[in-house]
């Protein structure tokens, strides 16, 4: 499960930013040196693109070094599984533009070439043609007939023509992929009163019915109960479901089954990863997980996350599988990802702090105490340094991660959660003075009180988020995970959000020395209403709901919160000079009605109960006021801020003397087009078609 930026983020006073260090080696960096580092390197459409830094990487070891460097190769060889799981034909899409990119003899300084620029932009931010956040289908620019001039201008031997296939048959059938609003318009449908399978587009289903695939695995986990096999493995997650000669059948991702090329690529540097592990117990985590990788077994993969989570004296850690299951409308198909990253020893005695008290937290939250983990088990909580995002993670990245998602292993061995702290600095940094605070802040109090206390606060809720609020809670015996379906991923944001935001406010934080005042909190609840009740509207077309499981849930406990306080004026709408704000007047009553709220939300996770959270989720957390929405966008438009950030990894290289590693040295490239194309030349090992 992961953590997601708000819209809203802090704009921090600071001081002069100076250059840490240890990125003074690099021959790139040493050139500005005392420059500020740039963190935002350009704007297209809705996104931008920000560099992060990696401190402390000058500092690991030659073997922790090395580690870092396969593990971000491993992280990138996966590339192209994200592609063609969001969409079977993103990677031919790809192909073909980044053919025209290069290989295009035409004018390259018009406005439509621009145009076309940007789109293919917007298909390597989103890793395909569906928007990342909404999932919604983006459609070019520039015209169809414009598309085939250029197609026409791009020597064909570039082009990833089909055997046979003509220069007008290819026209047409990208054409039709690309410009069409009717093929593929979504890639993940969360609408109930639809087949949720046939109304996606992502890759996961193939000739098969929601109810067809819901058959299949009702059948498969009666047969495994019946077989006395293991019934705990997450069936279904590392496979694609298809209609194969009349049946149904599972195609399951692993060297010699589906995206074989890729894989073995994983697994050739993890395999090297193996040489140079940290621990015993990380070196038997990569073991399993190769060995999953060979065999596609889920058993092995759950035991590959047991000795992952075991794992807990290597400072350099990663995450590379099928993991997250927000892609797929029911909640089962993992998409794969990968993030390489090492420990901030110092950072994360803050978040030590939590764990080691986790079952205190356990105890005494608002939960029925039948849904309250009796013992909760090894919580580790962790602050990271990024060192490379790949897969699902990049370019767009989570700032927070818990994991393993399977909840029977989170209750009997725990989970390690993350926060990612270089990550939130380079969000907090590139935004400074943007004046999204000013607009959107009721009062110079609030902006005054999120510059002074709004990172330590954002910082501190996703700490709670992620190692406290999702290994919070047990289901009732019988209740699967997948109980909940569409509503599963809002559900459970919603659940560790609250969890979050009830303990933030806690004076056991002031106890635990986390927090020193009161405002800390406050900040937190000023920017989680603005956000939840208006400010994330930003991202959101007019006319449209919300979709996005994140964004549901802000809208969810923001709307259910201001609803349930009216009659007791917790929250305030407030209309200034035509301009909405909402003032929070009793912070204390606001707490109580998340406590409340947590309660509900965990009740229903614990039981699977698909109805209410149907209720609550269309009720509070998908419609969108108009008038409000049109207000918002207008404020927003006037600031020229893109409201989606994707990154630019770090390149790591071997520096070698006489055949031996002896450095690995980190760049930080600023062009963004050119590491997709490096990224696309170096790490395609799929078929286009
Ligand atoms: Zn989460």
């Amino acid at each position: 499960m992961r953590t997601f930026i708000t819209i809203f983020i802090m704009t921090i006073a600071l001081t002069a930013f100076s250059l840490p260090q240890q990125r003074k080696g690099d021959d790139k960096i040493s050139r500005e040196n005392e420059e500020e580092f740039k963190y935002l390197t350009e704007q297209f459409a809705d996104s931008k693109i920000l560099r992060y830094l990696v401190p402390g990487f000058e500092n690991l070891s030659l073997k922790q070094k090395t580690l870092v460097y396969y593990l971000s190769q491993a992280a990138l060889s996966g590339r192209d599984i994200t592609y063609d799981q969001n969409y079977k034909s993103n990677l031919l899409i790809r192909t073909t533009l980044e053919a025209i990119y290069r290989d295009y003899t035409g004018d390259r300084k018009s406005e439509e070439f621009k145009k076309f620029v940007v789109y293919l932009k917007r298909v390597w931010f989103c890793n395909g043609i569906h928007h990342h956040y909404s999932t919604d289908k983006f459609l070019p620019e520039f015209s169809r007939e414009y598309f085939s001039t250029l197609i026409s201008a791009t020597p064909s031997g570039s082009l990833p023509l089909a055997k046979k296939q003509e220069n007008g048959q290819f026209i047409a059938e990208m054409t039709d992929l690309i410009f069409n609003p009717e093929v593929a318009p979504k890639r993940v449908s969360l609408d109930p009163s639809g087949d949720l399978i046939l109304n996606s587009a992502s890759n996961f289903y193939e000739g098969v019915k929601q109810v067809e695939a819901e058959e299949f695995y009702t059948k498969m986990k009666k047969e495994a109960k019946k077989n006395k096999m293991d019934t705990l493995i997450s069936f279904g997650l590392n496979s694609k479901l298809v209609r194969e000669n009349g049946k149904i059948v599972e195609k399951t991702y692993k060297t010699g089954g589906l995206y074989t090329q890729a894989i073995e690529q994983i697994v050739l540097w993890l395999k090297k990863a193996l040489t140079v592990t940290e621990t015993p117990e990380q070196n038997d985590a990569v073991k399993k997980l190769i060995a999953y990788y060979e065999s596609g077994n889920l058993k092995t993969w759950d035991e590959y996350n047991i000795a992952w989570v075991k794992d807990l004296n290597s400072l350099v850690d990663f995450v590379n599988g099928f993991i997250e299951v927000y892609g797929d409308p029911m909640a089962m198909k993992g998409s794969w990802e990968s993030i390489v990253n090492f420990k901030d020893v110092e950072a994360t005695k803050r978040t030590e702090i939590l764990s080691n008290n986790a079952q205190w937290f356990e105890d005494n939250s608002p939960v029925a105490p039948e849904f309250k983990k009796k013992t909760v088990k090894g919580v580790t909580a962790k602050v990271i340094t990024v060192a490379q995002l790949g897969g699902e993670s990049d370019p767009t990245t989570p700032i927070g991660v818990n994991l393993p998602n399977a909840n029977w292993i989170r209750k009997e061995y725990g989970s390690k959660s993350v926060t990612m702290d270089n990550i939130t600095d380079a969000y907090d940094k590139a935004s400074q003075g943007n004046g999204f605070l000013e607009e959107f802040a009721f009062s110079a109090e609030e902006v005054k009180r999120s510059k002074e206390f709004g990172h330590l606060a954002g910082n501190l809720t996703t700490d709670l988020h992620e190692c406290l609020g999702h290994g919070s809670g047990q289901l009732n015996h019988g209740v699967g995970a997948d109980a909940l379906k569409n509503y599963h991923s809002t559900i459970e944001e919603s659940r560790a959000d609250l969890f979050a935001l009830y303990y933030i406010s806690d004076p056991m934080l002031v106890k635990l020395g986390l927090v020193t005042n009161e405002e800390v909190a406050k900040a937190e609840y000023d920017s989680y209403i603005r956000n939840g009740l208006m400010t994330q509207l930003v991202r959101i077309h007019p006319g449209k709901n919300i979709e996005e499981s994140h964004m549901r849930d802000r809208a969810l406990i923001a709307h259910w919160v201001y609803e349930k306080g009216k009659s007791k004026k917790i929250i305030a709408k407030v209309t200034r000079d035509g301009k909405t704000y909402f003032r929070i007047n009793d912070y204390e009553g606001l707490r109580a009605e998340f406590g409340e709220l947590l309660k509900i939300i965990q009740q229903i996770t614990s039981e699977g109960d698909y109805k209410a959270a149907l209720e609550l989720v269309e009720t509070y957390g998908v419609q969108v006021d108009p008038e409000l929405h049109k207000e918002v966008l207008k404020r927003y438009e006037r600031l020229n801020i893109a409201p989606y950030t994707g990154f630019i990894n770090p390149q790591y290289s071997l520096v070698k003397k006489n055949g031996v590693i002896v450095d690995v040295k980190i760049a930080y490239p600023v062009d963004f087009a050119k590491q997709m194309l490096f990224y696309s030349k170096r790490y395609s090992f799929l078929p286009v078609r």
